[in-house]
């Protein structure tokens, strides 16, 4: 008997122990009938392997319920079929005294578990495992990690899968590029207005100089008397309006705070004629410049604030500084001019006066905290220069109210040179800026080109590679899940061919494949060898029990039938001649004095007789006829279709052929004859009647001395 293979669970315990228990109860069944145990034993294994199926049963129509399994009643309707054959087996085990149909039993039933458990309840697994009933199961698992698989994989098909492995981290760096050249272009786009804006703080830094200038100018001729400052103003003036008109050219385009200013300079005409008239104090005009110039220098810390490098910012902070110094300076210039040349200073001049110096301080050390080293030493070369000191002479004077020696338009003439230097240097960090801006234009183009190249040659070799893994590996698993499916549907030609030289998964896959076909393709092969062969020995079988029951109708001496077949065939062709009313002889032969050829020549030459005598009648005979030995040398032959002449005719022919035989047995010569009685069909219904007929007739050929042939009347 076969054992348990561990292949057969199905991963529930209770069901694969009902499986076990019942291949047991079955070997033991076949063991019973080897050991040749008595009815009652096989009964009762029979019972018992009927309880425990019928157990088994309950249970997994019981589970496969709890599943809401579609195939249910199937399922029942198999198990029911099964059970009442279950009890047609017992009775035929019970009842058979036969060795083999006992052992036939067992092997049936061995098959049907098989059957059962692979064509039955291995397809329910998956169903089952989705119930939660399957041992595999209860390792649950539990990492969300696990459990994020676990969705991918319910979700998407493996070639689906295979794809987004590789569509998912190219998209994330065809993000990753697009969002930097998205950032490079942001860039490239500040860049561009910064150095549109940048470009234009070069005409402001002019205008606001000049109209620093024109500011101080005004304060002087505004404090004096004798128009001291009219000549240099005039011109001033004009020196602005041309710095005013390129700025004003320029920034036609620009944004709505340059506006504001464009409205300042517009306002400066009735300004001056104000001026020109007198009509409005120093202060008020100082005020009004600054207000001016203050609008058009915010414009630098706004540059600083946009999104540009470190480096570039701390320049245009710098810068910033440094122009707000000049208009400090500018300032001073302005109210030094007054209160020299008034030679005297309101509490608010004088306040504004130290003010300005205070914020000079201020933006100093603005400019110490974000300048280089070089702009800090430049600025330093411009601190100890002799002019600053000069500034400085004048400026602690005007402090102390100490106005003797004092010259306004000396002062003015030194601040204006001073101021004038500070402008260069800060023309020099604007040229910086601009270069600097110019270069990282350059420079943001360069990347966003480069990102962009990067991007799509990304996109490119990715898309290859995508393509060519398609036609690789996807298209192999295709090409192995179509075979696989090919297999098991009973398919054993689709052959895989080698993809590759070297030895990888795939490979390995298609030869495991390969070798399955070929070893189900034996099966296959074997398993019809051997019904042919079976089919072969069964017909042999056939054959040699017709030949064994031929046997056993045929004498073997002869080769005559047998009385008792004589006798069936005989009944047939007496019913088939009284329908067709055709006519039947039968003739009773015997050897005449038999007994005294056994005793003269030995039993033996007595055998050599009998089969000269039959192969002689055998031959004369029609295959119609039969020819039948009814006794020790006693023979019979039936004539289908044979009338008494005819039957005479027969027993004449062969009397004569024996009579004339000369039969030779070791070296001796011996002769015979044979007595004939001859009976015709004539109603009789029994073969015992026209054979006796005929008994009676070879009486009388006996009594009339042997060797003839006589009919019965
Ligand atoms: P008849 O018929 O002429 O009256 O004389 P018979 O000698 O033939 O008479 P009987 O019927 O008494 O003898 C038959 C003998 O046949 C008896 C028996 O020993 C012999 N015999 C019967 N069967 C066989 C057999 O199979 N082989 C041989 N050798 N002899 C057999
Ligand atoms: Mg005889
Ligand atoms: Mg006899």
């Amino acid at each position: 008997m076969i054992e348990w293979n561990e292949g057969l669970n199905l991963g529930i315990k209770t069901i694969d122990d009902d499986h076990k228990k019942i291949l047991h109860v079955i070997g033991k069944l076949s063991e019973a009938i080897n050991n040749n145990e008595n009815q009652h034993v096989i009964e009762t294994i029979f019972q018992e392997l009927q309880a425990c199926t019928k157990e088994h049963f309950k249970r997994e129509e019981t589970y496969l319920q709890d599943c809401k399994c579609t195939k249910l009643e199937d399922h029942k309707e198999k198990h029911r079929a099964f059970y009442n054959k279950l009890s047609k087996l017992k009775l035929k085990a019970i009842s058979s005294k036969d060795y083999i149909t006992s052992q036939e039993i067992t092997i049936y039933l061995t098959e049907w578990l098989l059957n059962h458990v692979i064509e039955e309840d291995i397809p329910t697994i998956a169903l089952l495992k989705k119930c939660g009933m399957t041992e595999i199961n209860i390792e649950k698992d539990n990492s969300l990690l696990e459990k994020l698989i676990k969705v991918i994989t319910d979700r998407f098909r493996f070639t689906k899968r295979i794809f987004l492995s590789a569509i998912v981290p190219l998209s994330g760096m065809l993000l990753f590029g697009s969002i930097i050249i998205f950032e490079n272009f942001n860039e490239y786009i500040n860049m561009e207005k910064t150095s549109k804006i940048t470009h234009i703080t070069t005409n402001i830094n002019e205008l606001v100089h000049n109209l620093q200038m024109e500011r101080g100018l005004n304060s002087g001729y505004l404090s004096s008397t004798e128009n001291k400052f009219k000549k240099d103003l005039e011109k001033q003036r004009k020196v602005v309006d041309e710095a005013a008109k390129k700025y004003t050219d320029k920034i036609k385009t620009i944004e709505p705070q340059i506006k504001t200013l464009k409205k300042d300079i517009l306002s400066l005409d009735s300004i001056r004629s104000k001026i020109d008239n007198k009509a409005m104090s120093q202060v008020q005009e100082i005020n009004i410049y600054s207000k001016i110039i203050e609008n058009v220098l915010n414009i630098t810390p706004k540059i600083a604030s946009l999104n540009l490098d470190k480096e570039l910012s701390s320049s245009i902070a710098t810068l910033s500084s440094i122009q707000q110094l000049k208009e400090s300076l500018g300032q001073e210039r302005a109210y030094g001019t007054t209160i020299i040349e008034k030679g005297d200073a309101t509490v608010d001049e004088y306040m504004s006066f130290a003010r300005l110096l205070g914020t000079q301080i201020a933006f100093l050390n603005t400019f110490n905290h974000t300048a280089s080293k070089a702009h800090k030493k430049i600025n330093d070369s411009l601190l100890i220069s002799d002019i600053a000191k000069q500034i400085h002479i004048y400026e602690d004077k005007i402090k102390n109210h100490n106005y003797d020696n004092l010259d306004s338009q000396t002062w003015f003439k030194y601040t204006t040179q001073y101021i004038n230097k500070i402008k260069k240097f800060e023309d020099e960090l604007l040229y910086e800026i601009n270069t600097s801006i110019d270069n990282n234009i350059a420079s943001t183009i360069r990347n966003f080109l480069l990102w962009i190249l990067f991007n799509t040659t990304i996109l490119a070799i990715n898309l290859f590679i995508l393509y060519t893994f398609k036609k690789s590996t996807v298209m192999q698993i295709d090409q192995l899940t179509h075979a696989m499916k090919d297999l098991a549907t009973g398919g054993r030609s689709f052959k895989l061919s080698p993809i590759n030289m070297n030895r990888d998964e795939i490979a390995y896959m298609y030869d495991a494949y390969e070798t399955t076909r070929q070893k189900l393709l034996k099966g296959d092969m074997y398993t019809k060898l051997y019904q042919s062969k079976n089919d072969l020995e069964l017909k042999n079988k056939e054959k040699e029990n017709l030949k064994l029951e031929e046997m056993a109708f045929i004498d073997p001496l002869t080769g005559a039938v047998n009385r008792r077949k004589f006798e069936e065939l005989s009944e047939k062709e007496m019913e088939r001649s009284a329908r067709y009313k055709s006519s039947l002889s039968f003739l009773m032969l015997d050897i005449d004095y038999f007994k005294a050829i056994n005793d003269t020549y030995g039993h033996a030459a007595g055998d050599e007789i009998l089969k000269h005598f039959s192969s002689i009648c055998l031959d004369m005979a029609r295959s119609l006829d039969i020819v039948a030995r009814i006794g020790g040398e006693e023979f019979v032959v039936m004539l289908p279709e044979t009338d008494s002449d005819g039957a005479y005719m027969f027993a004449e022919r062969f009397r004569e052929k024996i009579y004339s035989s000369e039969v030779e047995i070791e070296g001796q010569i011996i002769k015979y004859s044979v007595s004939i009685g001859i009976a015709i069909l004539d109603n009789e219904k029994e073969v015992k009647e026209i054979l006796q007929k005929a008994d009676k007739a070879l009486y009388k050929a006996k009594e009339a001395g042997r060797n003839l042939s006589i009919i019965y009347k």
